[in-house]
């Protein structure tokens, strides 16, 4: 998969200083950081290199001597800062972002000393935000905020850019009325929005908000996304695969496919496939277990939701050992047992203690077996049978 939806961009090309290409300012210019100074014209020239009335050459020199002139910090670290801070207010770049968890979005390289640091966000809406945000650029940048505040309202002015996106024919393509405002608000430009809908399912009906921001921030490439909509029509499985896209997806972009050829309840499915398990192991199982493919792939989202990734074969055992097919584990009964071998010198995985723990349907005896070593279901049910 791509990095994140940026390919899809093509269409757009990064902003210039103004909709003509080189944007010509006033700025205050300060010998002395604490007085005021004289204004004079700067001009940022289309790929933001930035031009000033000084000799720079030697007002460097004259730094070096304990001077200061407020443009050689304008060129050096102002106007590097607002190319880049530039191309997220006219949305030409996707922020860097990361999900952990559901609630939270980090920024993909947090500044120390900004918010962002150590922080999340809850909705992607809100990282992009403070992405945007000057104070975050002042932390990474050490400039003005004065200054970076209004070169960037400067630059958002001369390419007519507000919160807002007015009439854009890519509004038919979202759902939701305000979709398109909304998708802004979290850095989508419209073009970007209508570049996923027409390389994702190009004749298909509006999608909603949801969808393009998985789109944009989990990875999905567009090619994967539009095999999703070829195969299922449905948009809301649509939205859910952008959402729930994981590293099987990345490897195996068919796996998906077939579990959604049975019938499942998505949410197993996201788990299953989040385990790393394809249509075929539950196919195994169901070939060694004497039951259908529905009810063994249910049988590994169950193990999977409890955190545990057991083989067909491992469960096989347990079946031969006489262990119900509906047995799920505990996760609360597992992390207990977890807790009680922490300390071995050879500890067994969670899955290995789930299947110990199927056997002996206790956890003082799963633990006891634990200490001897005994990780496997076949020896741990030996055991037990050997046991009077
Ligand atoms: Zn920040």
């Amino acid at each position: 998969m791509g990095e994140a939806g940026l390919a899809s961009r093509e269409s757009l090309s990064l902003l210039t200083p103004s909709p003509d290409g080189p944007l010509t300012l006033v700025v205050e210019c300060r010998t002395d950081p604490r007085k005021r100074g004289d204004a004079h014209q700067i001009t940022f020239d289309v790929d933001w290199q930035v031009h000033t009335p000084h000799d720079l050459e030697a007002e460097r020199i004259a730094l070096a001597f304990g001077g200061y002139l407020s443009c050689i910090s304008l060129v050096d670290q102002v106007a590097p800062a607002l190319a880049e801070l530039a191309q997220l207010i006219g949305r030409r770049r996707l922020p860097a972002l990361h999900r952990r968890g559901n609630q939270e979005w980090r920024l993909a390289l947090p500044v120390v000393g900004c918010r962002c640091e150590g922080k999340s966000f809850r909705t992607p809406e809100l990282a992009a935000f403070h992405a945007r945000d000057i104070r975050h650029w002042v932390a990474q940048y050490g400039v003005s905020a004065r200054v970076l505040a209004h070169l960037a309202e400067d630059v958002a002015r001369a390419h007519g850019i507000t919160e807002w996106v007015g009439s854009h024919p890519a509004r038919s393509l979202v759902r939701e009325g305000s979709g398109l405002d909304d998708l802004w608000q979290a850095g989508l430009h419209p073009e970007y929005v209508a570049d996923v809908h027409q390389a994702v399912w190009c004749d298909g009906p509006p999608l909603p908000t949801r969808f393009y921001l998985g789109a944009a921030y989990l990875g999905a490439s567009c090619d994967w996304l539009a095999a999703i909509a070829r195969a299922t029509f449905d948009v809301d499985v649509l939205t859910w695969a952008a959402w729930t896209v994981c590293d099987l997806d990345r490897t195996d972009p068919d796996a998906r496919l077939q579990w959604l050829g049975l019938r499942l309840p998505l949410r197993d499915i996201a788990v299953l496939m989040s385990g790393g398990y394809t249509r075929a192991s539950a196919e195994q199982l169901a070939e060694v277990t004497h039951q259908d493919v529905t009810r063994a792939a249910s049988q590994l989202a169950g193990w999977q939701a409890a955190g545990c990734t057991p083989g067909p074969g491992d469960l096989a055992v347990l079946s031969r050992a006489g262990v119900d097919p509906w047995y799920r584990p505990s996760p609360r009964a597992v992390d207990r047992l977890m807790a009680d071998v922490a300390g071995l010198r050879a500890a067994p995985t969670r899955t290995q203690a789930a299947l110990v723990l199927a056997v002996t349907q206790n956890v003082r005896s799963a633990a006891a077996l634990l200490r001897l070593g005994i990780f496997e279901p076949f020896a741990a049910n030996l055991t037990l049978e050997g046991t009077p």
